[in-house]
């Protein structure tokens, strides 16, 4: 898809359909319907059934397309919806590569459910470039990555990792939820696929769950398109509305997002009740360079590890600001725990293996006024320190 404007920021608000055909009307309408009149057999106007096509999620398609610099885009129930519809791509024999941190679903999708097909997985450090080439068999048809990594922040080069993957023959898939195209594009690296969970920033306010994919050729394009409307996972009208609402303000929200978690990382760091701190727009994070050529923003996702000395479910009770809770990306701050939570259905053992210890925690810094956050968090510091 041609881009139509010269910068991200008015794409966001412009691109795609952006008036109604029909009407004028400067937000395309909620077509919420079903079914089609057909003027004669085999004569439409472009849409026959809403599963295989409807004029509002289109017009959220064709904007994600353009935002990404893909061929085509698809919009989906889930980012699980859209990560599934994507590895059915793949047939019994095949296997798919993946980075160590990658989203909990994903994983588990793959390791209790494709894995039942004959579609098997392998994860690999894609920090380790001469590995990841050694890696390679035949079966080797595919590799998901996610940079920065779902929890630890690791960045992995997306162009070096694409270079290598292509030059075997296989796609390259990449997760861009944390960092989505405002940020960072990575078909423009070299990636085949890019998935979202748009249940996170592109939503933005944490008010849907939607997931959206978006391919570089029309070959995957449509192949794609054939098992969208094959498998059916297919975004509402309503929800496609409220994402290309959510759309519009990427640009303010992830400029706030960027500014508020590098003061917070900041923060966090000069505080003695934290161990460690991830986040790849500190200086001397090891992402710091690749992400800084890559993105241009680390965005809004931090996690650290408390000290010993400090309890982390007290910790967690004392926030008064920051909600304990699932997901990340909306206007307000969000933190969980990964160990319970977004990656309790990765085993004990590989959780170990891959650094998520039960003393990380992981914040998505909203876009409220950081010196507040950073209230909030230092009270629930003083509060969880273990008596000596
Ligand atoms: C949340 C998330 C998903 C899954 O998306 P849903 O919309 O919850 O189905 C996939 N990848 C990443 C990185 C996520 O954060």
């Amino acid at each position: 898809m041609k881009q139509h404007f010269d910068s991200l920021d008015t794409t966001l608000l412009h691109g795609g359909i952006s008036e109604d055909a029909a009407t004028g009307a400067v937000n395309i309408p909620i077509y919420q319907t079903s079914t089609f009149h057909q003027q004669e057999l085999g004569k439409h106007k472009g849409y026959e059934y809403s599963r295989t096509g409807n004029p509002t999620r289109h017009a959220l398609e064709t904007l994600i397309a353009e935002l990404e610099g893909g061929t085509a885009g698809f919009a989906f129930s889930s980012g699980m919806a859209a990560t599934t519809t994507v590895l059915s791509l793949f047939k019994t024999g095949d296997e798919i590569l993946i980075s160590s941190n990658v989203y909990g679903g994903t994983f588990r999708v793959l390791d209790k459910v494709f894995n039942q097909f004959g579609i098997t997985y392998r994860i690999i450090d894609t920090l380790d470039l001469s590995l990841l080439k050694k890696s390679f068999t035949p079966n080797v048809k595919a590799i998901l990555i996610e940079s920065p990594a779902n929890p630890l922040m690791t960045v992995t080069d997306i162009a070096a990792v694409s270079k290598i993957v292509k030059a075997k023959g296989a796609l390259v898939i990449v997760d861009n939820t944390f960092m989505t195209p405002y940020l960072q594009r990575p078909l423009a690296l070299g990636a085949d696929i890019v998935l979202h969970s748009a249940t996170k920033y592109l939503g933005g306010h944490s008010d849907l769950v939607a997931g959206l994919a978006v391919v570089k050729n029309s070959l995957l394009a449509n192949r794609l398109a054939f098992l969208q409307n094959a498998t059916g996972g297919v975004l509402a009208p309503f929800d496609s509305f409220l994402l290309i609402r959510g759309i519009k303000t990427l640009g303010v929200r992830l400029s706030r997002h960027n500014e508020n978690a590098l003061a917070i990382a900041l923060f966090l760091k000069s505080h003695h009740a934290v161990e460690s701190v991830y986040y790849p727009g500190l200086k001397d994070d090891p992402g710091y360079k690749t992400q800084k050529k890559q993105a241009s923003g680390a965005g809004g996702m931090i996690s650290f590890k408390l000290r010993k000395e400090f309890d982390v479910r007290v910790f967690f009770k004392s926030l008064k600001l920051v909600a304990l809770a699932e997901s990340l990306g909306g206007v307000e701050s969000l933190i969980c725990h990964p160990a319970t939570m977004t990656h309790a259905s990765i085993p004990y053992e590989i959780r170990q293996k891959v650094g998520i210890t039960d003393n990380l925690i992981r914040l998505s810094v909203g876009i409220e006024h950081k010196n507040e956050i950073i209230k909030d968090l230092a009270q629930a510091f003083e509060r969880s320190e273990k008596t000596k």
